[in-house]
């Protein structure tokens, strides 16, 4: 609702009764490997607030996000506990994350010395994470620098700025959790904590898996997973992740703005790029690719409006895309869903996914645009 008196035009309604069940699930599953609730980039376009505090009420032992700003915003909203972050470039605010409680991530030598002046600046010791690159060839000291990271990071120990808690990799093809990749990074990785431990540092934590691992690579868990498309209910590897019950957690609806008939020979939408065979009805969805609707859509994706799927008709627009509703009149004002958890027979992020060739991460996290979030469930505040 968005005054409570009409239903939305559209909206992004997110069930918080989902995300507390899929951490309490995930949780489960795992352990007796602590949990990394992961609720960057706005908790996938889900809420970082609102996820990162049902993250927290239902087991998430620690929550992770990529920026130095992300972390200083959840600690703003109240948040409190083990929180990390892993993505920063040289002269990003450390002061304010150091200050804030937030473990980090190091990568480079000249990293550490940021960090650890920081620290010493803020009168606190530094938490860590250093992070081996496995094989991603992202972030991460490649196992040529590896030994003089963690030697650096000794160094800096003495000295009292730092301390290096934390060991950590990030996979490469974890969605297959056969490819030679995974135990390819998996010794590389054993070796990196090996080298760390024989540098004198004494680690608290050692973390590979996100989602798929989590779930598919029980011997990759280590002594923390870092979970994030599973706490959202979406599959980290459609078609072979086992139904361990996650739900998802996303809904993106709305209301019809006009319906129509038109004739055969109708063209549809920029360049007419549908032309309507045979006469037909059609209804206007007031979202476009300004909400993250990708222009892709069409041919291809689904929404499910007056109890039935309706395939989008030509080019998604700005604020606006059509969809043949094939003959039925369902009133202008009638509820659409664009996806769902699929319950009802709507489309789920992950068929839209795959109508536009990417993966169900992309299109969650891209949605939002003009839409207000609306938050239901009995977890919400
Ligand atoms: C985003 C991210 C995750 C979470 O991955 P999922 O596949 O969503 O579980 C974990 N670790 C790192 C380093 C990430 O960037």
């Amino acid at each position: 609702m968005t005054d409570g008196a009409h239903p939305a035009r559209a909206e992004i309604v997110v069930d918080l009764d989902a995300v507390a069940h899929n951490v309490a699930t995930l949780r489960e599953v795992v352990a007796p490997a602590a949990l990394m609730a992961v609720v960057k980039a706005d908790g996938y376009g889900h809420g970082m607030v609102e996820v990162a505090r049902v993250a927290r009420a239902n087991g998430a032992d620690w929550l992770g996000v990529a920026t130095p700003e992300e972390a200083v915003a959840l600690r703003a909203s109240g948040d409190e506990g083990r929180l990390l972050c892993w993505l920063a470039a040289p002269g990003d605010p450390y002061d304010a994350v150091l200050a804030a409680d937030v473990d980090v991530a190091a990568y480079t030598p000249s990293q550490l010395n940021e960090i650890a002046a920081a620290a010493a600046r803020a009168g606190v010791t530094a938490r860590v994470h250093l992070k081996i690159d496995t094989g991603l060839s992202r972030g991460g000291a490649t196992p040529e620098q590896w030994p003089d990271l963690c030697a650096h990071a000794r160094d800096l120990e003495r000295a009292g700025s730092v301390r290096a808690v934390a060991v950590w990799s990030h996979l490469v093809a974890s969605d297959e959790p056969d490819h030679p990749a995974n135990t390819d990074q998996s010794k590389v990785f054993d070796w990196a904590v090996d080298v760390a431990e024989q540098a004198g540092l004494q680690l608290e934590a050692r973390h590979l898996a996100n989602s798929a691992a989590a779930v598919l690579r029980p011997d990759l868990r280590h002594d923390m997973v870092r979970c994030g498309i599973a706490v959202y209910g979406l599959d980290p590897a459609p078609g072979v992740t086992p139904d361990i019950g996650l739900v998802p957690a996303m809904t993106v609806r709305g209301r019809l703005a006009m319906v129509k008939e038109v004739p055969a020979g109708a063209g549809v939408s920029y360049g007419h790029a549908w032309v309507a065979p045979a006469p037909t009805t059609l209804g206007l969805v007031p979202v476009g690719y300004a909400e993250g609707i990708p222009r892709a859509a069409s041919p291809g994706a689904e929404v499910w409006v007056d109890g039935a799927r309706r395939p989008v008709r030509g080019k998604v627009c700005m604020d606006q895309l059509v969809v043949d509703l094939d003959g039925d009149t369902p009133a202008p004002g009638s509820d659409f869903v664009l996806f769902g958890p699929g319950r009802e027979g709507e489309p789920t992020a992950q068929e839209w996914a795959e109508a536009v060739g990417t993966i169900n991460y992309e299109i969650v996290t891209r949605i939002g645009g003009r839409m207000p979030r609306r938050y239901v469930g009995k977890d919400r505040a």
